[in-house]
């Protein structure tokens, strides 16, 4: 019989202690921080599950390339490797570096959309959203009823609604949706993957309509795996494979190279249209540095070249997704309430099914993360009604599991810290704001016991 486990593909060469706190010291820092997790200083955190976002660990394979980065301001050799590697598996044409993700999403959206007009998006990140919101266009949410209903399975739970994105096109006019965009996999959904077959009859129906579609590529590697093992016609194509064939069904890309680009800090944004490419190159050099570094480190941009081919390797995204789902039908065995299936980079508690009692303008999610950290030290965080207000289809915790970092035995104890506080659930309070700000207000809220 061939051995059937699942192991980390790797060994571990370099640790950082994690502290324990007492729970009394939990309860004095949480007030401390208002009741907002982001508020807490890490060394306070002992198992830190708020972001798989730039929290992983990188290879000797990265570290090696950090040391051959190219710090030159103009032409560094460090920008064609990134460049060789991004187009070697997206395609694009024009590949603009940028600090992170949102970034790029801010010079996409400043040169594309004017007020009045409307993005389409399965389901929008909240930095998207509010960068589309912040040049005065409408984001809107289009993924299919399966997606919003927690509990039901379905393999491609992130796919956009085709049907209802044809209805928006001809209520507001072609002339309105300057773009369409497609999140993979869908984060503020669960982490659920798009099909292929999804992306193609978007791609179609956008085609068709003139409209250029782009991705919002954070998690591409994790969402072509999830289409190698459930989409038919895929399980003996590469996961590279899978991610080329699904680009080659866009117009450009914003991406986040914190998530599926395996390093600490950076993204980019790539485009197939020349006009748009030299407009997006100015607007880079005026906010974010020269179109050869765009705000990174010359090792940065080598760190993300390497990293990009790590996240397709086929060992790594196994283990990566067993991880997740190991942690995930642990606590489905148990009868706590998760998005179903397990996600690709995350485990989300849907917390209106944890914490019932808790009303949604009492913020439940925000309130059962508070609880996790005051139990356990873990850090988690809510994508709900804080985040979304009342935009948010769902009140999620998220538990977002960062790359190549923790073992095995990590996760049991968040199981098991999990599972304590379902057996007191009825005991969590609900909360209330005492400080919002304008935009992004999950960021910096605070909030007390009601
Ligand atoms: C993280 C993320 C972003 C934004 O990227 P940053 O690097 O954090 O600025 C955008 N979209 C999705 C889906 C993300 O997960």
């Amino acid at each position: 019989m061939p051995v059937r486990t699942i192991i980390e593909p790797f060994r571990i060469k370099s640790v950082e202690p994690i502290r324990w706190t007492t729970r009394e010291a939990r309860e004095r820092l949480l007030q401390a921080a208002h009741y907002n997790l982001f508020l807490l200083a890490a060394d306070d955190v002992l198992i830190d599950l708020l972001t798989d976002s730039g929290t992983g660990a990188m290879s000797i394979y990265q570290w090696g390339a950090i040391q051959e980065g190219d710090e030159s301001y103009a032409g560094s050799r460090s920008y064609t490797r990134f460049k060789n590697s991004v187009q070697d598996i997206f395609g694009y044409r024009h590949v603009i570096p940028t600090h992170q993700g949102r970034a790029a999403e801010r010079i996409l959206f400043s040169t594309m959309l004017k007020k009045g007009d409307v993005v389409p998006n399965n389901t929008h990140f909240d930095t998207t959203r509010a960068n589309v919101e912040a040049t005065g266009a409408e984001a809107l949410d289009l993924v299919i009823e399966e997606g919003k209903q927690p509990g039901l399975i379905h393999p491609f739970k992130g796919n956009m609604n085709v049907a209802a994105l044809e209805a928006a096109i001809q209520r507001v006019g072609r002339e309105h949706i300057p773009l369409v965009m497609l999140t993979i996999t869908n984060n503020s959904g669960g982490g659920q993957p798009v099909s292929m077959e999804n992306a193609r009859q978007v791609s179609e129906l956008c085609h068709r309509h003139g409209i250029p579609l782009y991705f919002d590529a954070c998690r591409f590697a994790e969402n072509s795996w999830f289409i190698k093992l459930r989409e038919p016609g895929y399980a003996d194509k590469t996961p590279k494979q899978i991610a080329q064939e699904m680009f080659a069904l866009g117009d450009g890309c914003t991406m986040s190279a914190k998530k599926d680009g395996m390093a600490n800090i950076g993204g980019f944004l790539c485009t197939n249209d020349d006009h748009l490419a030299q407009q997006e190159k100015n607007l880079l050099i005026l906010t974010e540095g020269y179109p050869t570094y765009g705000g990174l480190a010359g090792r940065d941009l080598e760190a993300i070249a390497v990293g990009l081919q790590e996240a397709v390797a086929e060992d790594y995204l196994r283990y990566r997704i067993a991880s997740t789902a190991y942690l995930g039908n642990h606590l489905a065995e148990q009868g706590i309430p998760i998005v179903l299936p397990p996600g690709g980079h995350a485990v989300y508690l849907d917390a209106r099914a944890f914490v019932p009692h808790i009303p949604l303008e009492q913020f439940p999610g925000v309130a059962l993360a508070a609880e996790l950290y005051l139990e356990g030290g873990i850090r988690s965080v809510e994508i709900g009604t804080l985040m979304f207000d009342k935009a948010a289809k769902m009140d999620l915790v998220r538990l977002a599991i960062p790359r190549r970092t923790y073992t095995q035995s990590h996760i049991d104890y968040v199981i098991e810290v999990i599972t304590e506080v379902w057996h007191k659930r009825e005991q969590i309070r609900g909360l209330k704001l005492t400080y919002e700000p304008p935009f992004l207000r999950h960021f910096t809220a605070q909030l007390e016991q009601v």
